[in-house]
């Protein structure tokens, strides 16, 4: 597993030295919108723990930092409005899913029909 980068840009985000819009915080996780948004919604939503993947999650974290993380993922689809029109989430992981940000983040998409899946590289 890699090593946790303690310079990368959510955690400088989580320690505030990067301004970010907060849509939602808990003890678990933070949310805010993407840089560059896919979508007319767009919004991360990051554990509070270091941890470098979804990989790295799943097999490191606590149960408490996991249910607290997704319950946290499925509070914030709901205030950004997009639990009933549907949203997709991503997570990219390693190398050649192009991950760029090297702490664990998931992408809720939504606010239109999404296209396929998968584009073509
Ligand atoms: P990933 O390729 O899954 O690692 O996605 C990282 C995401 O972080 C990209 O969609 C970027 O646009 C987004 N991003 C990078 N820097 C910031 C930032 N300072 N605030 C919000 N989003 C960011």
């Amino acid at each position: 597993m890699a090593t946790y980068d303690d310079n990368n840009i959510f955690a400088r985000i989580l320690r505030g030295e990067i301004p970010c819009q907060r849509l939602y915080e808990d003890e678990f996780a933070l949310a805010f919108p993407d840089i560059k948004p896919q979508a007319p919604c767009h919004v991360l939503v990051i554990p509070k723990g270091k941890y470098v993947s979804a990989t790295d999650f799943g097999a490191m974290a606590t149960p408490e930092e996991i249910t607290g993380f997704y319950r946290a993922v499925s509070l914030v689809a709901e205030k950004v409005g997009v639990a009933e029109s549907g949203y997709r989430l991503i997570a990219n992981a390693g190398p050649d899913s192009r991950q760029e940000v090297p702490h664990f983040h998931v992408h809720i998409l939504g606010g239109r029909l999404l296209g396929a899946m998968l584009v073509a590289p």
